[in-house]
């Protein structure tokens, strides 16, 4: 059996703000643009480190998606980071799934996750991705499958994580046996309904999720991916800023066409 589980890099869960209260944890560390929240058995060196990283792709990603903020992320408008003792906590305490590395709340700028992971790195530029993609494009209804694919793109193209993202046994395979997730399915998949999903389910769905968005780059190209986004942020609905980023694909369907078409030769 592949090792399913390091196909794609971080698994996250986006948490919806209203009803998540906000944990308490015993310590703060305060950056210029982050607040990070710990227990205190969490090593100060540890999360000195996770501030340091937070602050480098703070700058990295918002240049990255040529973002100008109107407000800037300082002092109550600071992003909010909660480590929790150890993975238990993280999925009693935070109430996020044991699957997810991670979990993320967009729209009040908050990252909840717990240490000693391997590669924290590639853990935080996925969940800022999430917070700035968003930041970007504006909470507008999309799918999920694309906040997704550009925090495992980002992760892909910034992390040294060694796992191997572009491994694309899975999804080939599953396009090969009929059995990966139609693209009118994949686009219905909210986090809610992610997150009681079997673990293979999941895998497929973020190997999916990712392959959709290496297609579009190596097909076409990066800045097809950045035009996508630039129709998101004018309000357009997906499928429209899709066929509008790449002048060839002419809705889901063609898309999907495109898509395995990619993956099959
Ligand atoms: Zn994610």
């Amino acid at each position: 059996m592949v090792r399913l589980s390091f196909l794609v890099g971080v698994f996250s869960f986006i948490v919806l703000g209203v009803s998540f209260a906000e944990p308490k944890t015993d310590r703060l560390l305060k950056s210029d643009h982050f607040v990070i929240n710990y227990h205190e058995n969490v090593e100060y060196s540890y999360v000195s480190e996770v501030k340091d990283i937070c602050e480098k792709y703070y700058r990295v990603i918002t240049q990255e998606f040529r973002l100008v903020r109107d407000e800037a992320w300082l002092w109550a408008n600071r992003a909010k980071i909660f480590i929790a003792k150890d993975k238990e906590e993280y999925s009693s305490k935070f109430r996020c799934p044991i699957w997810a590395t991670a979990c993320v709340n967009y729209q009040d700028k908050v990252i909840y996750t717990y240490p000693d992971q391997e590669n924290f790195a590639a853990i935080l530029i996925h969940e800022l991705t999430h917070i700035i993609f968003r930041e970007y494009v504006g909470l507008g209804k999309f799918p999920l499958w694309l906040d997704e694919a550009v925090s495992l793109y980002m992760e892909d193209k910034y992390s040294d994580d060694s796992r191997p993202r572009r491994d694309f046994t899975l999804i080939e395979r599953a396009i090969a046996e009929n059995s990966y997730i139609k693209l009118t399915d994949l686009n219905k998949v909210t986090a809610l309904t992610l997150g009681s999903q079997p673990k293979d389910y999941v895998n497929l769905f973020y190997s999916e999720a990712f392959s959709i968005v290496y297609f579009i780059i190596k097909k076409y190209s990066q800045d097809n991916l950045y035009r996508l986004m630039y129709f998101l942020r004018r309000g357009y609905d997906c499928e429209d800023a899709v066929s509008k980023a790449v002048y060839s694909i002419r809705g889901w369907e063609d898309f999907e066409t495109k898509w395995k078409r990619f993956y099959q030769e």
